[in-house]
């Protein structure tokens, strides 16, 4: 892994992370991050992917207008439907 490195907040809240991290773990432009603020203070940062609005499943999941469902929960949701 990488040293710990030192960045400063910039006028808009923003922070460059250091290329070796963004290159090791594909934290490419355009990427979106989850924030997370933990009890110590400190922040995680890690991708985000997209989980199922209903039992929180990241696997096998799709969005249809707006509503991100995994294959089991949108294959029960479309038996409720019919
Ligand atoms: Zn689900």
């Amino acid at each position: 892994m990488v040293d710990v490195s030192f960045k400063k907040i910039t006028k808009s809240g923003g922070i460059t992370l250091p290329r070796q991290i963004r290159q090791e773990l594909g934290m490419l432009p355009g990427v979106a991050l989850e924030i997370t603020p933990e009890a110590d203070g400190s922040l995680r940062l890690c991708k985000h992917t997209p989980s199922c609005h209903l039992c929180g499943s990241a696997e096998d999941v799709t969005t249809h207008k707006g509503l991100t469902l995994c294959r089991e929960c949108a294959a029960a949701f479309s038996r409720e439907v019919d």
